[in-house]
């Protein structure tokens, strides 16, 4: 399987004045051609050091892409770049320039003297056409290795690489490969506490398996590499059915779905509404929770102690008739946080209680996620806790 690498080019990005979006757009792209990615690197407007690194790129991989600096400016040195990689010159191309003034006069404007660079390309190398811009794209071959230079624009790089770039690569690596991804979500469980379980599984190489760790919740990435999408969800799915039968209920969901729809889910079947007591957490519960009616939920600027937030739950069940409350607290103790958690359904409360010692920015959604997490647990099963 051909490998590939991308080159972002810009100072912009390199200062932290833009952010590149193109490498990811890129690279779930070359996923769904099912190329491997095994690099990405970003470079500012310096034609020397972008020639070195597609110099030493073309030692390692046999397609690269690079995007930006290919306008008409001083500073826009992409083609120069790859000339000086290749040890070939830049050779004005007639018909190229024909291109851009018609483009030009398409737009009722007049081309300027410095849109003539656009029309230079380094020796070899082939045009290729831009429905959406002024910057003409190219490619040129190095042996069996490709080098493409898109445009830094991202509306107009997306559309050169979908509508030009994808099907020239198909044809010419006769890819007829393609990622397919599959998602577990799994909460109330740490990072290196799945790995124990399912570790062994991250050795497989088709589908391979890893982890994504988000707050308070962990993601099971299955990618399997095959001809088409159902042939690789019949290598997929019997891993999936391993994995759920050793996490069980700590799987909230798979693929698209989500924590709180499953909890919306989960109360509509059981005919119950929610109500709410959230303290110190600064409105995330109330955020995750936005597309679930809630009764009369309560907020509290600062953490409360188990037993107030108990007592403030008990309180609400009191005044609100068919519902389920659940109350969740974040209290900041030094460097760390003590979390409490409280659920009364069906005359009951239920408490739970946790510490979090991550970036202090993260503590609500962590808090957040493993709130819905017990209340999910306990409308399945109140005996699971
Ligand atoms: P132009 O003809 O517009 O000059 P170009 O190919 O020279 O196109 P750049 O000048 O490098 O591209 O960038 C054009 C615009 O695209 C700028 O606003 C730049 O910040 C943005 N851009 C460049 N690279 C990226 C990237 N990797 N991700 C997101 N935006 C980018």
């Amino acid at each position: 399987m051909p490998s590939a690498e991308i080159i972002t080019i810009g100072t912009e990005l390199l200062l932290g004045d833009k952010q590149d979006t193109n490498t990811q757009f890129i690279a779930h792209a070359l996923r769904d051609l099912g190329l491997d990615l095994y690099r990405t690197t970003m470079i500012g407007d310096n034609a020397d050091r972008i020639a070195q690194a597609i110099i030493e790129s073309l030692q390692r991989t046999d397609i690269i892409i690079t995007t930006g600096g290919l306008g008409p400016t001083v500073d826009d040195p992409t083609r120069s770049a790859i000339a000086q990689a290749l040890g070939q010159d830049l050779i004005f191309q007639e018909d190229l320039w024909q291109q851009i003034q018609e483009r030009f006069q398409r737009w009722q404007r007049t081309p300027t003297e410095n849109n003539r660079r656009q029309a230079y390309l380094p020796g070899g190398a082939v045009a290729i056409e831009n429905p959406v811009g002024t910057a003409p794209a190219f490619r040129a071959s190095v042996g069996e290795k490709t080098i493409i230079c898109l445009p830094g624009v991202p509306r107009e790089m997306e559309e050169i690489l979908i509508s030009k770039v994808a099907p020239y690569l198909r044809d010419r690596y006769t890819l007829n490969q393609t990622l397919t991804t599959y998602t577990m979500h799994v909460a109330g469980m740490g990072e290196s506490q799945v790995d124990e379980i399912v570790g062994d599984l991250e050795t497989l190489s088709n589908p391979t398996v890893g982890l994504l760790a988000h707050a308070g919740q962990i993601d099971i990435r299955l990618t399997a590499k095959e001809q088409n999408a159902d042939n690789a969800m019949q290598l997929i799915m019997p891993v999936v059915e391993d994995i759920r039968g050793r996490l069980g209920m700590n799987i909230y969901g798979e693929q698209d779905i989500t924590l709180e729809e499953v909890i919306s889910d989960l109360l509509s079947r059981s005919g119950l509404c929610l109500g709410l007591v959230e303290a110190g957490m600064g409105g995330s519960l109330l955020d995750r929770l936005s597309n679930i009616p809630l009764r009369d939920p309560v907020q509290y600027q600062d953490g409360i102690s188990p037993e107030a937030l108990a007592e403030s739950v008990r309180s609400r069940s009191a005044l609100l008739d068919n519902c389920v409350i659940l109350g969740a607290s974040a209290c900041k103790e030094d460097m760390k946080f003590d979390l409490h958690f409280s659920v009364f359904n069906k005359g009951r409360l239920c408490q739970h209680e946790r510490s979090y010692g991550g970036p202090p920015a993260s503590a609500s959604s962590f808090a957040a996620t493993l709130a819905l997490d017990y209340l999910r647990r306990l409308l399945i099963d109140p005996k699971s806790i």
